[in-house]
């Protein structure tokens, strides 16, 4: 899960965003002002920066200059300014990418994550997404709706395989193949017994799938629900 510095004044917003990066698979830090912010981010660098400019202590553009002075963390500018000579201004001071107020957090998670992506440093690199199941495969981590799932090994490359084809159906020699590492053929019973697990963690029965479909004959499907 990569983690979150906001820096930002305006409490609704700082709050709102919060939840809903929360929300989004992020583990979020906040500071209400510039230098708060910068303490923060030397005591402990998180993996991503989302900086307000206008803030009431320090010129935001001050700010992302004295951060990278000494960092090379990605840097994300929220500006309620929509004005080009200054966001070329702010991209030259070092920011990686900028939002205009109002945004959508939907919006700044997708910048989030290609920046992330962008800087290649953070598990969040791989992050696979169906619906509101997030699979970081760097970090073993599996998230439904904001809850970390706690699955096996095999549970875990089960529902990583099936979600790097989501949407089509994977068959079982494929799944004995690349998850159980038997090319040759295997139990369809391993499967069964797996899937049945998987299921049952991700809340859901074999009568009403919402993610995991079974297709009698061919194989299973990781898609959203509908
Ligand atoms: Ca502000």
């Amino acid at each position: 899960m990569a983690t979150v510095l906001l820096i930002e004044d305006d409490q609704r917003i700082r709050e709102l965003v919060a939840s809903r990066l929360a929300g989004h698979g992020f583990a979020v830090r906040t500071a209400e002002a510039g230098l708060q912010g910068l303490e923060s981010l030397l005591a402990d660098p998180p993996d991503v920066v989302v900086l307000d400019l206008g803030l009431p202590d320090i010129d935001g553009v001050d700010l992302l200059r004295m951060i990278r002075t000494g960092h090379d963390l990605p840097i994300v500018v929220a500006t309620a300014r929509d004005d080009e000579a200054e966001i070329v201004g702010v991209l030259d001071a070092g920011a990686d990418d900028y939002v205009v107020k109002p945004f959508s957090a939907e919006h700044l998670a997708a910048r989030l994550r290609a920046v992330l992506r962008r800087s290649g440093g953070t598990a969040e690199a791989g992050l696979l997404v169906v619906g509101e199941l997030e699979i970081d495969p760097a970090g073993r981590v599996a998230i439904l709706a904001g809850s970390q799932l706690d699955l096996t090994r095999r549970e875990f490359d089960l529902l990583e395989h099936l979600a790097r084809n989501a949407g089509t159906v994977v068959s079982r020699a494929d799944l004995l193949a690349q998850v159980w590492n038997q090319p040759y053929g295997g139990s369809d019973k391993t499967i069964d017994v797996h899937l049945s697990w998987l299921r049952r963690k991700l809340g859901e029965t074999a009568d009403n799938p919402r993610y995991l479909h079974t297709v009698r004959g061919v194989g299973v499907k990781l898609a959203p629900p509908e």
